[in-house]
């Protein structure tokens, strides 16, 4: 990054000039759209029509605005990196946590961790994130799987957002998994959840979104119904894992609780996705999820397109089935597996993405009235993006109007 950011750190107002393409999904029109030798007028990190003040010279260089990722996993204690080796080896999930792997060894590492090893660990993880351009970031609870350390991770989630520049939005995933206490009870664990720690979750108001991984073996329909249905009546707003592995129904159901996403769908059903245009439910795809664990399952991008429904997508960033942060890098994997156009994937990195967080009117495309969440990047045009898969080619990073440092 240039020398020119840190003496334009702490401006109220500027212009960044000289922008040699500025590209950003524009939702009055519903088109990616490009316009040459432009500049941007930000005031009190908002963009303006018209603005005075210092300037801030692109060099002729592409301009977009800062990625939202709407789907992550980053309060846990270590990436289970084992696991790779093991899989490799054809080692199955179960025999996997047989060894002391998969989700239970990610749940004895939150709930051993205190609060500042938790904060320590996912404030390094933000700036990883921010330093890639992702500048709002959805962030999921779903290790601790007690009411205690479901706290602790969101408590967790909102310390490290108060001091970080990036955005974080919090959603409770207290159905994640069932817990080992509850391995074979797992009614109980549903009352726990819907008796005990839904109702703490509102009370603590940390919490955006209630998620839960529905999927035959997880939770099934009816008890992800019974747990969206409270969510919604603690005022937490549902969205689901759904039908990565199977078709579980898991679409229908988001169709009919209302969910603002359904995510995976690696396995949704005709009937599911026509429920799901219906009533409008975007689907968040993490390509990067099939890609880390070897498989070819890719979810059906361009058949969910075909019927209306808006397409997110996010990293799916765990510590199990995969560790990727770049949101250019799902885009390549989107435009290489899922035949998106490298428009599509850009609209579906920022502001669909966004729209699945519902705060498409404030952040994920540079018009008038929205946040300044910016990249300045070291390349020329949109389709250079997705295929730097190493260093990413970002000069400046402007995050509420503010250069963030890297
Ligand atoms: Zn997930």
């Amino acid at each position: 990054m240039n020398n020119q950011k840190s003496s334009i750190k702490n401006y109220q107002s500027f212009l960044l000039e000289n922008i040699g393409q500025l590209t950003t999904f524009n939702p009055d029109s519903g088109e990616v759209e490009t316009t040459s030798n432009t500049s941007l007028c930000i005031e009190d990190g908002i963009i303006v029509e018209n603005v005075s003040g210092e300037s801030v010279d692109c060099s002729g260089c592409l301009v977009t605005p800062g990625f939202v990722d709407p789907h992550t996993h980053p309060v846990f204690k270590d990436l289970r990196i084992d696991e790779v080796a093991m899989r490799k080896a054809g080692a199955t999930y179960e025999e996997i946590a047989a060894k002391g792997g998969g989700i239970n060894s990610s749940i004895n590492g939150v709930r051993n961790a205190s609060e500042d090893e938790l904060i320590e660990l996912v404030s390094k993880r933000m700036d990883q994130f921010l330093k890639m351009g992702t500048t709002t970031i959805e962030c999921k609870t779903g290790y601790g799987l007690n009411t205690e350390a479901e706290l602790k991770s969101l408590k967790v989630i909102h310390e490290v957002n108060k001091h970080h520049e990036i955005d974080m939005i919090p959603t409770f995933l207290g159905a994640h998994a069932f817990p080992p206490e509850f391995a074979d009870n797992h009614d109980s664990y549903v009352d726990l959840l819907c008796n005990e720690m839904i109702p703490a979750v509102a009370e603590q108001g940390i919490a955006v979104f209630c998620d839960v991984f529905c999927e035959n073996g997880y939770f099934n329909v009816g008890q992800s119904r019974r747990i969206l249905d409270t969510a919604k009546e603690h005022g937490l707003i549902p969205r689901l894992h759904a039908d990565e592995f199977e078709d579980s129904g898991a679409a229908e159901l988001a169709a009919d609780v209302g969910a603002i996403s359904a995510d995976h769908l690696m396995a949704v059903s005709e009937v599911g996705m026509q429920k799901m245009a219906d009533k409008n439910i975007t689907a968040t795809l993490l390509p990067g999820t099939t890609f880390f664990l070897d498989k070819d399952t890719y979810a059906p991008a361009q058949t969910l397109k075909e019927m209306g429904i808006d397409i997110a997508l996010a990293t799916d960033f765990n510590p199990g089935s995969c560790h990727i942060q770049s949101m250019p890098f799902i885009m390549h994997l989107a435009i290489k597996h899922m035949g998106m156009t490298v428009e599509q994937a850009f609209a579906s990195s920022t502001y669909f993405s966004v729209k699945a967080l519902n705060l498409e009117h404030e952040v994920g495309s540079l018009t008038t009235g929205r946040k300044a969440d910016i990249i300045v990047w070291d390349v020329e045009k949109l389709e250079d993006i997705p295929f730097h898969n190493s260093e990413l080619p970002i000069k400046m990073i402007f995050k509420n109007g503010k250069a963030i440092d890297s």
